[in-house]
């Protein structure tokens, strides 16, 4: 797919591959095998039919491709370009054997870009005529992600009145905070939110649930059902000592600043950047890819990447790696870092790191890193964490009757994802702590199908696969 090239890209926000046109669209269509199994399907999260679709681009229809899309995926635009193909349906792709498996994501990226010109209605349902919104027919959904927008848009589809209650000031989520532009226009972000509302979704922007809103008002105000997609955003430090010096940021305050500030566009925006010329990110997922990549666009000299395993180990997506890496990223395996040092004036100003080594596999097949007592110092002058998060706590402790687990998410009945409260569902990264979108999703679509089960009956409609492929913990 053509992009900017490294030296250009590296210098600005805009996205970095530009997509491809319909000629190469069919093109990339014309080696799929239309197999009779079609097991690139199963390794979809949410079975996109993606045979189907494909095969309706070979034709070059690319209506007909968006609407096998819409069945079983509310947001391909944006799954197309952050889903972790290469270990999902392309992964499954019986080319992948022979080498170059079909690029599915670039083609649902296609696809869904492709048709966007068309009216809201038909975008969420593929059908001109939307049906009429009951009033009475009520649920809320608190956070704004992936999970939530699902749940949102599938629901209103059916008729069903959704209303999102949303922390921050604008709807996404991780979409919008956390991934940046180069990688998601927030364009299409709020494309797809836009055609909610005009499907009758209503957004409910800075409610904090558990502060200004609890689940107990919602019922109180007539919903008949809640879904809880609040996400894992509470940043998990390291715990060394100097991590509290001016100039170690965790990953989640240092991107928030740069994509919902737009703390690059300073000062067009209001929100100061935090400029480093030699900086070190710590970890080996996409949010440490997302914050390394965002450092270089933000005038960075050097940006190294501190790792405690090595490369093969890391959980982020294969192209976000290879970009970085086009892009003039450092790579500093096989580390892990003890402490950071400052100036006098509490300014960060470098970090002591020591080596590792990889032990034997743990139970999940990963080789475990173990120290050496080795160690250096690497000068740095902005330092930003991103070795995980956690589930924030804010709406939890304000609904006692939610079973958590012992990891501190939110307990669902796999089936369904009602929780342990009736007529409250949950799902995402609040369940499963910190996956991909189109797990998150997939639990969205799970719980918006229960929902309408129980609010339409015989009405509801029947189809939804069952979630699977496995949770990545992003950051690890
Ligand atoms: C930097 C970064 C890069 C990533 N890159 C990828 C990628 O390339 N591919 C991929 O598949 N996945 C990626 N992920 C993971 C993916 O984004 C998440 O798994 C997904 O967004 C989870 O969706 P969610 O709806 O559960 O939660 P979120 O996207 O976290 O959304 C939760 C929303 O709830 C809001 N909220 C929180 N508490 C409250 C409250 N009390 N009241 C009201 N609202 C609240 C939050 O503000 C947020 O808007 C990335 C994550 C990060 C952080
Ligand atoms: S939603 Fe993601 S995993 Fe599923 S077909 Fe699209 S790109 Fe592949």
């Amino acid at each position: 797919m053509p992009e900017q090239p490294a030296r250009e890209r590296v210098k600005n926000f805009t996205e970095v591959t530009t997509g491809y046109t319909l000629d190469m669209a069919v093109a990339e269509a014309a080696r799929c095998l239309q197999c009779k199994k079609p097991v690139c399907q199963a390794g979809c999260p949410v079975e996109v039919p993606i045979k189907a679709f494909i095969g309706h681009l070979q034709k070059g229809d690319v209506t007909a491709a968006y609407k096998a899309i819409r069945e079983t995926n509310s947001l391909p635009a944006v799954c197309g370009r952050v889903c972790p193909q290469e270990v999902q349906c392309e992964g499954a792709c019986v080319l992948a054997k022979k080498g170059e498996p079909v690029c599915i994501g670039r083609l649902e990226r296609f696809t869904a870009d492709e048709y966007a010109a068309r009216s809201a209605c038909e975008q969420l349902t593929g059908d001109k005529a939307c049906p009429m919104i009951r009033e009475e027919l009520k649920v809320a959904c608190i956070g704004g992600g992936p999970a939530s927008l699902t749940v949102a848009g599938y629901l209103s589809t059916l008729g069903i009145k959704v209303h999102v209650y949303e922390a921050l000031h604008e709807p996404g989520g991780v979409l919008v905070y956390g991934i940046p532009e180069f990688r998601l226009p927030k364009a299409i972000v709020k494309r797809e939110v836009q055609a909610m509302t005009e499907n009758g979704v209503e957004f409910h922007l800075n409610w904090v649930g558990g502060r200004t809103i609890t689940v107990q008002d919602l019922f109180d105000e007539a919903f008949q059902a809640v879904f809880i997609g609040v996400g894992a955003g509470l940043p998990r430090f390291l715990k060394v000592p100097g991590e509290d010096l001016t100039g170690v940021f965790s990953a989640n305050e240092y991107l928030s600043r740069a994509n919902l500030g737009r703390a690059y566009a300073f000062p067009e925006y209001d929100t100061p950047p935090f400029p480093g010329k030699q900086v070190v990110v710590v970890g080996g997922g996409n949010v440490a890819m997302d914050a390394a990549r965002t450092a270089m666009r933000m005038g960075a000299e050097k940006v190294s990447l501190v790792y405690r395993r090595t490369k093969n180990e890391m959980p982020c997506r294969l192209e976000e790696l290879e970009h970085a890496l086009d892009e003039g990223l450092h790579l500093e395996i096989l580390t892990n870092p003890v402490s950071f040092a400052g100036d006098d004036a509490g300014r960060v100003t470098g970090v002591t790191l020591e080596r590792m080594k990889l032990g034997d596999p743990d139970e999940a097949g990963r080789c475990t890193p173990n120290c050496t007592g080795e160690y250096f110092d690497i000068p740095c002058d902005l330092a930003v964490i991103a070795v995980g998060t956690g589930p924030n706590p804010l709406l939890l402790e304000a609904t006692p009757g939610l079973k958590r687990n012992r990891r501190g998410y939110i307990e669902v009945n796999e089936d369904t994802g009602e929780t342990s409260m009736p007529n409250v569902f949950a799902g995402g990264d609040i369940v499963t702590g910190a996956a991909t979108v189109i797990l998150a999703m997939g639990a969205g679509r799970r719980a918006a199908k229960e929902i309408a089960r129980r609010l339409l009956g015989s009405d509801a409609p029947q189809d939804v696969p069952p979630l699977h492929g496995g949770v990545l913990e992003a950051q690890d």
